[in-house]
């Protein structure tokens, strides 16, 4: 039996990959045993999922088979769920019943939807995490449609409520927004009939992002038909809509929830410390206690200089996922590891076709110049992880 290190990498999401491609370029042969395990046989683009949820883009755009990202004779890859993570026994058990012993251990299996606790809304709102979470939201909308023209008394089906104004809400109620009119030609509806509601708790949307650039938005997407509700909390989400402020409710067909994320629930059952599920790792990204777990991506806690948790972004998945593999083959050659500094590349987001509004150091953006330049940040992503192959095939829909 060979008793070279065993890696296992949980996750072939942003930072999961981001590692597997660096062990992959940095153990030299024979040095250690990688697998990586992930629900899915492909790596999909998160940050490209409000497209394909609402509509305006094909569902395969926004994904790439694994085998074409990492070479399988260095790395085994695992199509398989995890199921639970046994941290005395070192090993990772898989939904099949199996089991994967591991020496090194790399926890990278993103976050999940957090509700806080408000009654219904696990059980009836729609989520966008996932290649599968998007299929639903996308075939549920047309079917409001569908659903509507047989019986119009239904009005509720040509209601659309998006719960949370961050980052995900803003991009995918301006996707929906650009997808209605296609709907109502194709169903014969009159657009004066759909309402897209979306609702935030905060006193502003995109709360803490640059105030101009929020107002821009705003006005952007209120142009194309969004109705906004700033500093209005969602109480309660009911199978027939949402029960939100004092007591108003909004009958909807859809409710979709954007209203922030937490760790992977099986972090919290391996019997890790965590803040809404996510792990405070050490600088060199390891859990406390665990010189040899990682945990990276929207698992993982880190603070700024001046204390604040970094928001959990693709962006800092992919370095933390860098830095992970160059400390675990540091650890396996006893050299020293190094310690995780962010470098922030600013932030950009998408108001819909031809729109974005972003900040880039101390640069602001907007319109279509910043468009361009989400465009410019979702390719490098496709170089990054598949080179000019991967741009040539998927570059164009971003
Ligand atoms: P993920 O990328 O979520 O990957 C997790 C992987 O683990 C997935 O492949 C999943 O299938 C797998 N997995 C999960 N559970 C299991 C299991 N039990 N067994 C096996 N495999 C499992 N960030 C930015 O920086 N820029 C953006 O423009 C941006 N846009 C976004 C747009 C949207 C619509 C959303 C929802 C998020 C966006 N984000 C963006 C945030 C970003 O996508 C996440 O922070 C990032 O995906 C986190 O990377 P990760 O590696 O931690 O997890
Ligand atoms: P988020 O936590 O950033 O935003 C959730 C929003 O929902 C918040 O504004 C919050 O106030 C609101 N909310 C919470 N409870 C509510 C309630 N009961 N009623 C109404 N509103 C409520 O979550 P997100 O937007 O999913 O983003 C997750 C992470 O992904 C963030 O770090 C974000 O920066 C990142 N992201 C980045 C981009 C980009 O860079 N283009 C795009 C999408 C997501």
């Amino acid at each position: 039996m060979s008793n070279i290190p065993k890696i296992v990498i949980l996750g072939a999401g942003y930072g999961g990959i981001l590692t597997a491609q660096r062990l992959q370029k940095e153990l030299n042969y024979n040095e250690a045993d990688v697998t990586l395990v992930n629900k899915h046989d492909y790596h999909y683009f998160t940050t490209h999922l409000h497209m394909p949820a609402a509509g305006t883009d094909k569902m395969e755009n926004a994904r790439v088979s694994i085998s074409k990202l990492i070479d399988e004779f260095k790395i085994d890859f695992v199509k398989a769920t995890v199921q639970q993570i046994r941290l005395q026994d070192k090993k990772v058990l898989l939904e099949d019943g199996s089991a994967l012993s591991f020496d090194y251990l790399i926890i990278a299996m993103g976050g999940e939807p957090e509700t806080f606790g408000i009654p219904g809304m696990a059980e009836h709102a729609m989520n966008i995490r996932s290649i599968n979470s998007v299929r639903f939201i996308r075939q549920h909308i047309e079917f409001q449609f569908a659903r509507y023209k047989r019986d119009q008394s239904r009005t509720e089906c040509l209601t659309f409520v998006v719960g949370g104004a961050g980052f995900t809400g803003i991009e995918f109620v301006a996707e929906l927004a650009d997808r209605i009119p296609k709907l109502c030609k194709e169903y014969d509806v009159d657009p004066e009939l759909v309402k897209i509601y979306n609702i935030e708790a905060a006193p502003s949307a995109l709360p803490g992002f640059d105030p101009e650039l929020v107002e821009y938005a705003m006005d952007v997407l209120k142009k194309k038909g969004v109705t906004f509700k700033i500093g209005t909390a969602i109480k309660e989400c009911t199978p027939d809509g949402v029960i939100v402020g004092e007591n108003e409710f909004i009958k909807a067909g859809t409710v979709v929830w954007t209203g922030g994320i937490r760790g992977n629930h099986m972090i919290e059952e391996a019997g890790f410390e965590t803040m809404r599920g996510r792990v405070k790792v050490d600088e060199y990204l390891r859990a406390p206690g665990h010189d040899n777990i990682y945990i990276i991506g929207d698992n993982s806690l880190m603070f700024n200089p001046e204390g604040r948790p970094y928001p959990p972004t693709a962006q800092i998945a992919m370095q933390q996922g860098v830095t992970c593999a160059h400390n675990i083959v540091a650890s396996i050659r006893n050299q020293q590891p190094k310690k995780f500094v962010f470098s922030n590349k600013g932030t950009v987001a998408s108001l819909g076709k031809g729109e974005a509004i972003g900040v880039v150091g101390n640069r602001k953006f907007k319109g279509f110049i910043a468009a361009q330049l989400k465009k410019a940040v979702d390719i490098r992503y496709l170089f990054i992880i598949g080179g000019i192959p991967l741009v040539l095939k998927k570059g164009k829909f971003f």
